[in-house]
């Protein structure tokens, strides 16, 4: 999978995360948040198994945006 389609995805579940803490505020339905905790774990494990620099395969800081060149090798990865 590509890096940035990886980020993107971990983005997403943070917020479908935080969408679904709020759905279980509204509806006191419980299951809603665990299905947003599972989101978010399986989102977090594809990020740390497919977010790395597509030049040396070092892992990349998902806590962070994209940055333009990788820590590791120097390489161009940004826009
Ligand atoms: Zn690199």
């Amino acid at each position: 999978m590509d890096f940035r389609k990886s980020y993107q995805i971990f983005r997403l579940s943070i917020f479908l995360f935080l969408a679904l803490c709020l759905l279980t505020m509204i509806t006191y339905i419980v299951a809603f948040v665990i299905l947003g905790g599972i989101v978010f774990i399986a989102a977090t494990i594809q990020a740390a198994v497919f977010y790395r620099c597509p030049h040396c395969r070092a892992n990349l800081d998902f806590r962070r945006k994209i940055p333009n060149f990788c820590p590791n090798c120097g390489e161009k990865i940004g826009e």
